[in-house]
C-alpha cells in the first residue's frame, strides 16, 4: 500500500483555499462584508444605508378591511331623523325663505339713519347752500326720508326739491340703505362684483354700478398726505390688457392673450403696467400706476408727495438718481449683488406690499389696464386702514361716498366716462 503524502495534500488544500478567496473577492462575493464601489463610484464602505421602515410607521401597508374602516370613520352615516332634527330643518327652511341673506336682518330704519347722519343732512339746500328752504308738499314720498323745497333754486329754474341724500352717490338709488351698507361692507372685505351681486340679490349690472361708484369715490377723494421721515420707493409691474370694450378705446391689435409675459421691465404700451409704491415707514402708502417709470415721469409726483427733509430708500435702479440732486437724503440697497438690507437701509416694507397687491387683484381674474387704477386704489385705501375693523372701514368709505361729488360721479357712470378719471401718471387723456 502506497503511503499518503500528507504534506502535498496539505499544501494543495492551502493553495485551493487561497485561490477560492481570491476568486471570491474578484467576483464580489464579499460585497456585503467589505463594501464595493456603487454606481456613483463612491468609496468603499461609504454606501448610504437605506433605512427600513420601523414597526408601526405610517407607510405600513393597510389591509382592505382597515382602509374600509378608515373611510367609514371619515364619512359616517347620517343620524336618524328625530322629532328634534325635523323641527330644526323646518326652522332653517323658514328663515331661508323669510330672509334672503344676513343683511335682511338689519333694520332698514337704522341703516337709513346711519346714511343720513353720515351725509350730514340738514335743512340747507345742497345745491345752492341757501337756508330759506321749506317743507315740500309731498315730504314723505319715500319712507324714512323727508323732502324739502328750495325757492331760490326754483326761481332759477333748477330742480327745487331735495332730500337728505341729494348730491351724494346714494341719491335716487333704487337700492335700500341696507343694501348700500352691506354692499360697502362686502366691497371693503375684498369681494368681487359677482359676489356682491349674489349677496345683495341684485343684477350683476346693478352691483357693477355700485362698485364703480365706490371706486370713483376713492379716486376723487384721495387727498394729499405728505410722506416724511423714512420713506421707501419701489415699483412693480402688473399684467393688464384691454379687456372687453376697453373703455371705448379702439383696438388696433388682437386682444391680449392670457399668460402673456414679456421679459424685463414693463411699460403701459406693452400691457405690463408699472405701479410706483411710495411707503412711509409709519405705515401710510401711495400706489400710483404710471405709463412708465422714467425719472421725468415720476419726478413731479415724488416732489409733490414727499417732504424735503425725508430720507428715501430705494433699490439700485438708476431712475432714482435725481433724488440727491433735489436735496433728499437718498440711500440704496444693491439687489443685484445680493444686498437686501444694510441696517435701516432697505425696501422690504414696500416690497412686502407687492405680493399682497397681487393677491388682492387675483379675485378679479385679470383686470383691464384702463381700470387698473381703480382696483389699485381699493387696495391702497384698505392698506392705509388695515388697523381698522371691516365695520370701521365700511363707515369710513360711506363717509367718503357721502362727501364725494355724487352728481358728477353718477354722470360719469351713466355716460360711460369712467376711464377719463382713472389716473395713470404720464398718460394723456385716454380717449
Ligand atoms: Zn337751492
Amino acid at each position: 500500500m502506497p503511503s499518503i503524502d500528507w504534506e502535498i495534500i496539505g499544501k494543495f488544500a492551502i493553495f485551493s483555499l487561497a485561490l477560492w478567496v481570491l476568486i471570491s473577492v474578484w467576483m464580489g462575493l464579499f460585497k456585503p462584508v467589505y463594501g464595493a464601489r456603487g454606481k456613483g463610484g463612491q468609496k468603499r464602505g461609504k454606501k448610504k444605508r437605506i433605512q427600513k421602515p420601523k414597526q408601526g410607521d405610517q407607510s405600513k401597508k393597510l389591509s382592505h378591511a382597515e382602509l374600509e374602516a378608515t373611510v367609514r370613520r371619515m364619512f359616517p352615516e347620517p343620524p336618524q331623523t328625530t322629532e328634534r332634527s325635523r323641527a330644526r330643518e323646518a326652522v332653517v327652511t323658514l328663515v331661508k325663505h323669510s330672509a334672503r341673506g344676513l343683511f335682511d336682518l338689519l333694520p332698514e330704519e337704522s341703516c337709513v339713519s346711519i346714511l343720513k347722519r353720515i351725509a350730514g343732512a340738514g335743512s340747507d339746500c345742497p345745491r345752492c347752500g341757501g337756508n330759506q328752504t321749506e317743507k315740500s308738499k309731498d315730504a314723505h314720498y319715500r319712507q324714512y326720508y323727508r323732502r324739502r323745497r328750495c325757492p331760490d333754486c326754483q326761481t332759477q329754474g333748477q330742480t327745487a326739491t331735495f332730500y337728505e341724500l341729494t348730491g351724494t352717490i346714494f341719491e335716487n338709488s333704487h337700492l335700500s340703505a341696507r343694501q348700500w351698507l352691506w354692499g360697502i361692507f362686502l366691497f371693503v372685505s375684498g369681494c368681487s362684483t359677482l359676489e356682491i351681486a349674489t349677496e345683495l340679490h341684485v343684477n350683476l349690472k346693478t352691483a357693477q354700478r355700485m362698485v364703480t361708484l365706490l371706486h370713483l369715490t376713492l379716486i376723487t377723494c384721495r387727498y394729499r398726505f405728505s410722506l416724511n421721515g423714512q420713506v421707501e420707493f419701489d415699483e412693480v409691474y402688473l399684467i393688464g390688457g384691454l379687456k372687453g370694450r376697453a373703455g371705448k378705446l379702439h383696438l388696433d391689435r388682437p386682444p391680449r392673450k392670457r399668460g402673456l409675459r414679456l421679459p424685463g421691465r414693463g411699460i403701459w404700451e406693452t400691457d405690463k403696467v408699472p405701479i410706483l409704491g411710495l411707503v412711509d415707514r409709519q405705515g401710510y402708502i401711495y400706489l400710483v400706476p404710471c405709463a412708465n417709470v422714467q425719472s421725468d415721469t415720476i419726478r413731479p409726483l415724488i416732489e409733490y408727495l414727499t417732504d424735503q427733509g425725508a430720507t428715501i430708500y430705494t433699490d439700485e435702479y438708476n431712475i432714482y438718481n435725481f433724488l440727491r440732486r433735489l436735496g433728499y437724503q437718498h440711500h440704496t440697497v444693491n439687489h443685484s449683488q445680493g444686498e437686501y438690507a444694510r441696517g435701516p437701509v432697505h425696501v422690504n416694507t414696500v416690497e412686502g406690499l407687492w405680493s399682497l397687491l397681487r393677491d388682492h387683484l387675483r379675485i378679479h381674474r385679470g383686470v383691464s389696464k384702463l381700470y387698473l387704477p381703480l382696483y389699485v386704489m381699493r387696495f391702497e385705501f384698505l392698506t392705509n386702514r388695515r388697523a381698522l375693523t371691516r365695520w370701521q372701514q365700511m363707515l369710513e368709505l360711506s363717509a367718503l361716498a357721502a362727501q364725494a361729488d355724487g352728481t358728477r360721479l353718477r354722470w360719469l357712470v351713466r355716460e360711460k366716462q369712467i376711464h377719463t378719471v382713472c389716473p395713470t401718471l404720464g398718460l394723456g387723456q385716454v380717449v
